[in-house]
């Protein structure tokens, strides 16, 4: 399943009035279930498990802080092999919490990280908070290790286990397509003993 908008079944949600009463921090802690994959940089990123969130809430009536640690693991292929990379998410975020009627006095109401609400003194839902907190820390990039040498532009066989044997410079397109032919040429002789790999080392 592709998730395009946050998955249906998340509940992370607060009571604002217990924040308000306490006059102090509170944390909160939610497993938000993730099992399928989101697109994000024309690749795919496949979850399984949860994503673990943590959010520390500050404030009065007027206006809360909410910090969320967002954590969860991830799959995606690598950007230079496209083996299967494994990638790892923990990231902070702060979002500004204001209920509209106060919110219209200040001058920041277009700041992106600010979300208007009808009253603090209820419900909070920060769902969609955590979702675009965790499709931010979606990385472009991801290798399978530091070290990935990558798919050898030769002959398109993954470097990392064993060293193809190609020389590294540059091959002419034109000439590819002639080295083609004459390999097909030789696999189609008549009774030939079939122990011709193509691997041929230059
Ligand atoms: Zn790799
Ligand atoms: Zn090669």
């Amino acid at each position: 399943m592709i998730f395009l908008e946050k998955p249906q079944n998340w509940q992370c949600s607060f009571d604002g009035s217990e924040v308000i009463e306490s006059g102090s921090c509170l944390n909160f802690f939610w497993m938000l279930p993730i099992d399928g994959e989101i697109e994000h940089w024309g690749q795919t990123y496949s979850f399984t498990e949860n994503v673990a969130v943590k959010a520390t809430v500050v404030g009065d009536s007027s206006a809360f802080t909410v910090d969320i640690n967002v954590s969860a693991d991830a799959t995606v292929p690598c950007a230079r092999c496209l083996s299967v990379a494994t990638l790892e998410i923990i990231r902070d975020f702060r979002y500004f919490y204001r209920p509209l009627a106060v919110a219209a006095s200040f001058e920041d109401v277009e700041d992106e990280d600010l979300v208007l609400v009808q009253s603090l003194d209820e419900e909070i839902d920060i769902s969609d908070q955590v979702w675009e907190s965790l499709i931010i820390s979606l990385p472009e990039k991801v290798l399978c290790s530091a070290e990935c040498r990558g798919i050898c532009p030769f002959c398109g066989r993954v470097r990392n286990k064993d060293d193809c044997g190609c020389s590294g410079e540059a091959i002419d397109p034109r000439f590819e397509i002639l080295a083609d032919r004459k390999q097909e040429d030789r696999d189609n002789v008549p009774g030939k003993g079939g122990n011709q790999s193509g691997n041929s080392k230059k």
